[in-house]
């Protein structure tokens, strides 16, 4: 019997086809660049990161350019972020440890990775995955979201972030071979259409397998 998580995987998949984003960041398999991303994207929106980030990575190429930025100029280049005084400290920092500690290559190593300024699992993983090519989830409050809607798994930790088991979970849903493919389309319908506020259902291809869907739908039968 195919399972459930299979099911999923194969309907977003098929769905991502179709409905991708498009952004710069999406076009790089650098890990340097993919970081920079991630750490940009923090608590503010990707199309406001979009008016930075060729800018910013044509002014701090590499961990090194970032390690011996003017602190001041850095803030400015970070203000649309909103955040910028903690912004360009951590990155600063990044670059540095980057510099100092790896000789200025971005360790390919989860462990490693882990000891980065400002990189937790989620960027991480964003690495081993976008870059690398390995099957592991990419779990943020997107990801929590649809796999609490769709599996009904409900963490019992106050930071789901954090939740081991949750990860474990997620980590069975990374189609082998597909987990670029897969991460960036859970990060696109839950933008798109299973959104926090109002999922849009009507427009979702995982009905099927949804247990929120049912749920309401078994309430209003
Ligand atoms: S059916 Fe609705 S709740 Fe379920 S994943 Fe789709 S949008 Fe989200």
């Amino acid at each position: 019997m195919v399972e459930k998580k299979e099911v999923f995987a194969r309907m977003l998949l098929r769905w991502w086809e179709k409905n991708r984003r498009d952004f710069p960041w999406r076009h790089t398999k650098n890990p340097y660049e993919v970081l920079v991303a991630e750490m940009l994207l923090r608590k503010t929106t990707a199309q406001q990161v979009e008016k930075i980030y060729s800018a910013f990575l044509s002014r701090y190429p590499n961990p090194k350019a970032l390690a011996e930025a003017d602190e001041d100029e850095l803030r400015k280049m970070l203000r649309p972020l909103g955040m910028e005084h903690a912004r360009a400290k951590l990155l600063k920092r990044f670059g540095a440890v980057v510099k100092e500690e790896y000789g200025g290559i971005i360790p390919s190593d989860y462990a490693a990775l882990l000891k980065l300024p400002g990189v937790g699992m989620y960027a991480a993983n964003a690495v081993l995955s976008l870059v690398y090519s390995k099957d592991v989830p990419m779990v943020d409050t997107n990801f929590i979201r649809i796999v609490e809607r769709v599996f009904g798994f409900k963490s019992r930790k106050a930071r789901a972030r954090c939740d081991k088991e949750l990860w474990e979970f997620a980590q069975k849903l990374v189609p082998k071979g597909a987990s670029r493919e897969f991460n960036l389309a859970v990060l696109d319908l839950a933008a798109a259409v299973c959104t926090a506020r109002t999922p849009q259902c009507s427009k979702c291809p995982l009905t099927a397998v949804c247990a929120y869907f049912k749920n309401v739908k078994d309430a209003h039968s």
